[in-house]
């Protein structure tokens, strides 16, 4: 593949909730086609444009399970023909006490979030290098730099996927495969609107430099130009997309 403008077809997995319905609803806006992996496998849960809908191949996958990951990706190239990049969103948050967490709910963080970025990468590898290179973004988190109370397996997860993204990135550039890991602060979706009927949101109106916390599309504008744009010399960086509240005194 010469120019990434060639990019057609982008799988997203969790893409039928919060960050990822809109990533794939702003990818199909900017003319790609969509793979939409979720575990209901009904596409985006929001309201869809009719002559959109067509972009959509939908397909149920968890991607906790490597063979569900496998068989959605190869379902997808074989309706669009090809696969050229893969947005790695779907996540789970749990937290609760270090001293007490079970190793399950531990262990079940990091196979949402972290392994499974890693399986879905390397599954993605074939069809990417089959079409002559692409783009993988995995969605991270700015709480793989702080320290944060009651979030050891999260937090850890999203150190893994900067990990992740670095060693692919390395391994995986003779194939013309860049590997990019958006790692946004806070965004009022499913995964913490309980905590945003809290005080959270006050909170952050005083951590956030800007005074307000971000949402969904901020996150899809960034992923979709991470495609449209041709920037051959980006890989492997964690690009933080938090409104500065990582980086405040
Ligand atoms: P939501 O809870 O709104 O959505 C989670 C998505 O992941 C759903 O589409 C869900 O689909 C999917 N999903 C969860 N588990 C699986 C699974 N085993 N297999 C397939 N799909 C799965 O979360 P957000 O959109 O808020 O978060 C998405 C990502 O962004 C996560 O990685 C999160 O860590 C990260 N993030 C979010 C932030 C925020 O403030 N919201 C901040 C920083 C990072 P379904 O249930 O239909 O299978």
């Amino acid at each position: 593949m010469k120019g990434e403008q060639n990019l057609r077809v982008i799988v997203v997995t969790g893409a039928s909730r919060g960050i990822g319905a809109v990533i794939a609803l702003t990818l199909a806006q900017r003319g790609y086609t969509v793979g939409c992996l979720s575990r209901k496998g009904a596409g985006p849960e929001m309201d869809v444009p009719a002559e959109l809908v067509p972009r959509f191949i939908n397909a149920a996958c968890d991607v906790t399970d490597e063979v569900s990951i496998k068989q959605a990706l190869a379902g997808v190239a074989a309706i669009a023909g090809a696969i050229h990049g893969i947005v790695n969103k779907a996540g789970l948050h749990l937290d609760g006490p270090s001293d007490k967490l079970a190793l399950k709910v531990y262990n079940d963080v990091m196979a949402t979030n972290a392994t499974a970025v890693f399986t879905a990468c390397r599954e993605a590898y074939p069809h990417l290098v089959k079409a002559g290179g692409g783009i993988i973004v995995n969605i991270g988190s700015f709480f793989d730099k702080v320290g944060v109370k009651r979030n050891v397996a999260y937090c850890a997860s999203k150190a893994a996927v900067g990990a992740i993204t670095r060693c692919l990135a390395v391994e995986w550039a003779p194939k013309n495969i860049r590997v990019i890991d958006v790692a946004p602060g806070y965004i009022e979706t499913d995964l913490n609107r309980a905590a945003f009927q809290g005080p959270l949101r006050e909170f952050l109106a005083k951590r956030i430099p800007g005074g307000k916390h971000g949402a969904p599309e901020d996150i899809a504008k960034l992923v979709a130009a991470l495609f449209s744009e041709d920037i051959p010399f980006l890989t492997g960086e964690t690009i933080y997309i938090d409104g500065g509240q990582g980086m405040t005194h």
